[in-house]
């Protein structure tokens, strides 16, 4: 029988290796700005259209091109980056297989135009599925534009695979980021279906990251520094108290180069252990700078995972560095009034330190649930009060409903600290916190689709602010169910928002943090529709983040009649006696109670 091996035709083999490189849109975005960079340019502009599924284009100011080698760089292995075997071991440049540009053109209408500066006209070469089906002279400026158009349009398989515009946006968005972030020094536009989502200037490092990420950035940020003979690491991690449910602004390059790497990541979590609640994470951007030969970035096509010859030594060099940041820098962590003790505790010694406060959820918490409601027996729960039994009992006897008006009709309360209202019945003095019973408050009313005591103030001049681009098109999405918390912003043309109103209690320069709080509260969930009842729906998150957000704040003074109302409201809720995310909102004793504490 005769062979049935075949070499494959050069079509088919670019297309499997297509594969590789391009897996989706946002691939494509990354080998061509890449590229770009390693053109030495100083501004890349990248424009996308349909999520990259019609246009994806980088315009860049960099060496360009000869014709010649216009001409070349959609072989397969075409690179001008190495020469021999020995370059591998020393690649400073990003890209180096000489594989994308072969691979993309073979999937996609193709558009090139460069010009380098030697020559006075530079060349246009149009290519279909990887076949070049024209050239042309054009006058235009040194620098390269490649416009990949209908992607995958001979691969239906992977183009059916493509998700929703949105989703490949926010691919290339990420890649976008990780790219222009660690490229302070070039300036870069993004535009999406022709509106700007970004331009950013030449910068340093922790403006650049500002510029991407918001301004709330500036304050939340510390720098890290280390240099030893094996690496050197620069960049910087957030302060303790703007830790994150998410690993979302987690960076790491090295070389510039983004990778993933947990257990890197491991050795800045760990510099906060005791610092930050569990199940929440430092921020960080670090770029390690280590010699090419200590790294192999070959061990995988897309190259985000990075093998170190000498990872533990990284690793202790990381954790050593994070924790000195830290140690600089003021622990100032909102003191939990179920951990402040200062009512009854022993006054500090001399030179003691104060106890950093630890703040512990039970993850099982869901105040929708009735056992929530029902007395426990003791020891059960770790909401567990110090006068639990008091309490059950306060709860379980007859009299309860004529206790709780008598507590709303009780006017001698007084406010301790502009932080605690202490009142009475006749046989029980309680202690609320205003802030966590504001919360509750709140939270009843927003799961009420209850509105009413969010006054919106309208801003003389509308305020106009861009979010990240990631946080703006969740805010669009959020804009009507924003209305109803007192937010009214109008999206703009250019890509920000102009703020027209703003609850009452919050002020103008909080509304960057307090949304962006918002959209991290609500995390990947924005688009669920799942009814209140569901803690992790959209509108059980918004309305625990919002009722965070708009409470009474500790250090606010009450009036006689805003105390009042506060403990009227308190005392109509369900689950009076704990805020919606589990801390207390009071503590009590009752008359048997203080005979005790007297002995
Ligand atoms: P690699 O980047 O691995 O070398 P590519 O397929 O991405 O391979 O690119 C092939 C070659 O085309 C590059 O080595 C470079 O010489 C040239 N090239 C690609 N993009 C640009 C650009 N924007 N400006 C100048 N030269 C480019
Ligand atoms: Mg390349």
């Amino acid at each position: 029988m005769s062979g049935l091996i075949q070499v494959l035709p050069q079509s088919i083999s670019n297309q499997i290796a297509a594969g590789e490189v391009v897996g989706r849109p946002a691939s494509v975005v990354k080998e061509l700005i890449e590229n770009s960079i390693d053109a030495n340019s100083t501004n890349i502009e990248l424009f996308v259209s349909n999520g990259g599924k019609t246009l994806i284009q980088v315009v860049d100011n960099g060496s360009g091109m000869s014709k010649n080698d216009a001409k070349l760089c959609f072989q397969p292995h075409a690179t001008s980056k190495i020469k021999a075997i020995e370059d591998i071991y020393n690649i400073r440049t990003m890209g180096f297989r000489g594989e994308a540009l072969s691979s993309i053109s073979s999937i996609s209408h193709l558009e090139l135009r460069t010009k380098n500066k030697d020559d006075k006209l530079g060349i246009s070469i149009e290519l279909q599925g990887g076949e070049i089906v024209e050239i042309n002279p054009v006058g235009i400026e040194q620098g390269t534009s490649i416009a990949v158009k209908n992607l995958f349009f001979n691969v239906p398989a992977r183009r059916n695979f493509l998700k929703s515009n949105n989703i490949e946006n926010s691919h290339i968005l990420n890649e976008f980021l990780r790219i222009a972030l660690i490229h302070p020094e070039i300036s870069f536009s993004y535009h999406n279906d022709s509106k700007l989502i970004h331009r950013v200037e030449p910068a340093n490092f922790k403006k650049r990251i500002i510029d991407l990420f918001g301004k709330s950035f500036n304050e939340r940020l510390i720098p890290i520094e280390e240099e030893v003979n094996e690496v050197k690491i620069s960049g910087f991690i957030s302060k303790a108290n703007f830790a994150r449910r998410n690993k979302r602004d987690q960076y790491f390059f090295v070389n510039k180069r983004f990778m993933r790497n947990y257990y890197f990541a491991n050795a800045i979590e760990r510099a906060y252990q005791g610092l930050i609640t569990e199940k929440t994470y430092p921020i960080f951007f670090i770029n390690l700078e280590v010699e090419p030969e200590n790294i192999d970035v070959n061990i995988h096509p897309t190259k985000t995972e990075i093998k170190f010859l000498d990872e533990k030594l990284i690793y202790a060099v990381l954790h050593a560095a994070a924790k000195k940041s830290l140690g600089q820098f003021t622990l100032s962590s909102e003191i939990d009034f179920e951990q402040d003790q200062s009512f009854f505790a022993t006054p500090l010694k001399k030179g003691e330190l104060p106890k950093l406060p630890k703040v512990e959820t039970n993850p099982d918490f869901n105040p929708f649930e009735e056992k929530w409601f029902k007395p426990k027996p003791k020891g059960t729960s770790q909401l567990e009060i110090s006068n639990r039994e008091n309490w059950e009992k306060f709860f379980e006897e007859d009299s309860k409903v004529e206790e709780r008006l008598d507590i709303r009709q009780s006017n001698d309360s007084i406010q301790f600290r502009n932080k605690y209202i202490i009142t009475k019945t006749t046989s029980s003095v309680f202690i609320i916190d205003q802030e966590k019973a504001s919360e509750r408050i709140l939270f009843e009313q927003f799961s009420n689709n209850n509105y009413q005591n969010i006054s919106s103030q309208q801003l003389l001049f509308p305020y106009n602010h861009f979010f990240s681009p990631q946080d703006s098109i969740k805010i669009l999405e959020l804009v009507p169910e924003l209305k109803e918390y007192g937010f009214v912003l109008e999206y703009q043309k250019d890509g920000s928002f102009n703020i027209l109103g703003i609850p009452n209690n919050i002020n103008i320069d909080e509304i960057e943090v307090v949304l962006e709080d918002l959209i991290k509260d609500l995390d990947s969930d924005i688009s669920s529709t799942e009814p209140m009842e569901n803690p992790s729906s959209r509108r059980y998150k918004m309305a625990l983040s919002m009722s965070k957000k708009l409470s009474i704040k500790h250090g606010k003074e009450l009036d006689n009649e805003e105390i009042q109302g506060l403990i009227g409201q308190l005392f109509s809720s369900n689950n009076c006696e704990v805020s919606p995310s589990g801390h207390k909102t009071m503590i009590s004793f009752d008359k048997d109670g203080i005979d005790k504490l007297f002995g």
